[in-house]
């Protein structure tokens, strides 16, 4: 591992980034263009992070479901830079909602009149609902107000019930009524500004060889300008030396830096600073306020479709799981040899036996109840499965969240932390990924 002199300067000639996914490879990129000296460690074996790459069918996916919309700016600038913006296809998206038995198409106005399981006014009040929440512009006043009882209060408690709280359930479980409507609102947003009038519908980005292509670019270029990655290799302490310095501890090894950026979960974050604690008791207890689920995800394929909706939303009450999603129905069956490939997933809180259970007794579970659901599914069908776990795959967005937010100066010098929970009122995604990672270059550049 490289060692720096360590001798302060305001621009730093080594930093360290903890986390190898999007937000630190692209501040990595960016501080090796600058001629910084710069070392990722990832704990995992592989870059990438929840966006991370792996093959089904000998070609390459994402190892959970991952797409872009139309209004990625900073994902869509990076790939221009990358000089891969050419690989970026748009794809129309279809969606459909499973309830009770039956799925129904859920994608245009259309569909939401012809949706059976709401009485008709009901239909009317889902879609106007909808309608006046794209016209929101002063979000701001969302943040006070749980998606549930802004829902209740404004679309109905039978709209809640059937359409909202089994995906509120879904993606944040126990949490589900504490979320913020802010949240929602911003979900809502990003998809209706993704709608394309050529494609008559929501457009979803796909890159040729999946996120992986824009993975090896990145790393490509981050060592092309000197830059080192380190796998397998995860970041057990951090210490500071009287000059402010910082050394890094991974596995058998330490070296020093004169910065550092960590990228990692909150909690990982805490454990990392804990003897900084008594500096600045409020901004640890900021980051401990906030909370996370994991997530299990399923990828597999079968030589028979199961159907032709890109997502399928399950809004039936205690469902195993909250979405299933067919890659193959969005992106075409041709570079897999024309067989299809979907993903089932859900978010759990750590303690579940998702995040336990061998991957043999959860891909029964979910294709049984696949089987249930979707007549056309046969496990004789399947070629290939495989099951991914993430641990702080998402964070809680509850009401008052903004408040919770911790600065990314931590209360040690010379110690950035940026993590997906800082983004806000916004979801998570790779393309604030992009945005926060060239946000944290910068910062590193100056005199922090
Ligand atoms: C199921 C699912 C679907 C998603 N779908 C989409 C989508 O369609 N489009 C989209 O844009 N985004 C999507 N996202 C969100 C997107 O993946 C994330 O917002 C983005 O990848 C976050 O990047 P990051 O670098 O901030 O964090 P991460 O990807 O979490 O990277 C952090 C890295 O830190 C590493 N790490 C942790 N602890 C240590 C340690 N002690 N030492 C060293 N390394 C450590 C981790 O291994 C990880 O690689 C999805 C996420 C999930 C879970």
């Amino acid at each position: 591992m490289n060692t720096s002199d360590s001798t302060a300067s305001s621009t730093p000639k080594s930093v360290a980034i903890v986390g190898g996914g999007f937000t630190g490879l692209t501040a990595a990129w960016r501080l090796s263009q600058q001629g910084v000296n710069v070392t990722v460690y990832e704990a995992g074996s592989v870059v990438g992070g929840l966006a991370g790459g792996c093959e089904i069918l000998g070609q390459p996916v994402e190892r959970a479901y991952h797409f872009l919309y139309k209004t990625d700016e900073y994902m869509l600038g990076m790939l221009e830079e990358l000089g891969i913006r050419d690989q970026l296809t748009y794809h129309k998206s279809s969606v459909s909602t499973y309830y009770d038995g039956t799925l129904y198409p859920m994608m245009n106005p259309v569909d939401l009149i012809k949706f059976k399981p709401l009485s008709f006014i009901n239909r009317i009040r889902a879609g106007v609902s909808v309608l006046y929440l794209q016209k929101v512009k002063n979000w701001q006043k969302l943040t006070g107000i749980s998606a549930m009882d802004w829902l209740t209060k404004y679309a109905g408690k039978q709209v809640t019930d059937v359409i909202w709280e089994p995906l509120l359930r879904g993606k944040f479980d126990r949490y589900y009524d504490k979320v913020t409507m802010c949240w929602l609102w911003g979900r809502i947003k990003q998809r209706v500004e993704s709608r394309d009038d050529t494609l008559k519908g929501e457009a979803l980005g796909y890159i040729e060889g999946g996120f992986a292509t824009v993975v090896r670019e990145l790393v490509d270029r981050i060592n092309d300008n000197g830059g080192t990655i380190h796998l397998n290799a995860p970041v057990s302490n951090l210490t500071k030396d009287s000059t402010d310095a910082i050394t890094i501890a991974s596995g058998d090894s330490s070296a020093t830096y004169d910065k550092v950026l960590l990228t990692v979960p909150c909690k990982v974050a805490d454990r990392l600073l804990t003897e900084y604690k008594p500096v600045n008791p409020d901004w640890f207890k900021r980051l401990n306020s906030i909370d996370y689920l994991d997530a299990a995800v399923m990828l597999f394929a079968t030589d028979k479709p199961i159907s032709d909706y890109y997502w399928h939303n399950i809004n039936t009450p205690n469902s195993p799981f909250v979405v299933f999603l067919s890659l193959t129905s969005l992106i075409g069956t041709e570079r897999f040899n024309g067989k299809h490939v979907y993903y089932i997933g859900d978010y759990i809180p750590p303690e579940h036996p998702y995040m336990t259970d061998s991957a043999d007794v959860l891909r029964k579970k979910w294709f049984d109840a696949l089987g249930s659901m979707f007549p056309a599914f046969s496990e004789d069908n399947v070629i290939e499965a495989q099951v991914y776990r993430f641990k702080d795959a998402q964070h809680i967005v509850d009401i008052g969240f903004e408040d919770k937010i911790p600065d990314y100066q931590t209360p040690c010098p010379n110690v950035l932390l940026c993590n997906f929970a800082q983004i806000f009122p916004m979801d998570r995604g790779t393309n604030y990924a992009v945005r926060d990672g060239y946000e944290m270059a910068t910062r590193l550049l100056e005199d922090t």
